[in-house]
């Protein structure tokens, strides 16, 4: 693992969307902006909201870190959380927001999201060096906030879509992929994608 060289944790979302939009991303490094990106965190209204969601939840807050810098020197990634609560018990409350987001929708077909939470908890608690307590998911449009509950295999998800991701920047190999007709009708990786192509 290049030691200088982190990899961005989206693209751990990106691995368990599509392998090959990883592939294409880390090896033509040509980022498609999404909407997130753009959006460049959250507005001060949103976080004035995400406050008294995490008072109304009684989540106990000493110190707030928005958009905290975190990253995994032994997994080699790297990222920004759009909030981390650090509370009295020197524990975090990860926060990640998201556009539109449910609950349902989270656990019956997002496991990509699932492991990029996972992700940003693992990276915050190496970053911080204190254990997390919770990690949330906050749907910015409903201003609600949702609890994910991060179990091992959602950790060993990242680790595994880590050693992938780092695999394929060091060897270029093409992962296999299984070009699903919703997914790919509309990604902007088409043209030049050889699962397609093949
Ligand atoms: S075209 Fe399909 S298989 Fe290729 S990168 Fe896009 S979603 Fe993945």
């Amino acid at each position: 693992m290049d030691e200088e060289r982190l990899l961005p944790i989206t693209l751990v979302k990106e691995y368990y969307w599509c392998p090959m939009i990883a592939y294409h991303k880390l090896l033509l490094w040509s980022e498609r902006p999404t909407q997130s990106m753009q959006s460049g965190g959250l507005t001060g209204e949103q976080r004035a909201e995400l406050v008294e969601r995490l008072e109304e939840a009684r989540i106990e807050v000493q110190e707030l870190l928005w958009e905290q810098p975190v990253q995994s020197r032994r997994l080699g990634l790297v990222g920004r959380v759009d909030l981390v609560a650090v509370t009295p018990r020197e524990t975090l409350v990860v926060v990640e927001a998201k556009l539109s987001v449910s609950r349902r929708s989270l656990y019956s077909r997002a496991q990509h999201i699932l492991a990029q939470l996972a992700a940003y908890t693992i990276a915050a608690e190496e970053t911080l060096a204190m254990p997390s307590e919770k990690t949330l998911v906050y749907a910015t449009e409903a201003a609600r906030l949702i609890e994910v509950r991060i179990t091992p295999r959602h950790r060993r998800l990242v680790e595994e879509a880590a050693r992938e991701l780092w695999r394929i920047l060091e060897t270029g190999i093409t992962p296999w992929t299984r070009p699903r007709r919703s997914r790919c009708r509309a990604c902007s990786y088409r043209g030049v994608c050889p699962s397609i192509q093949a």
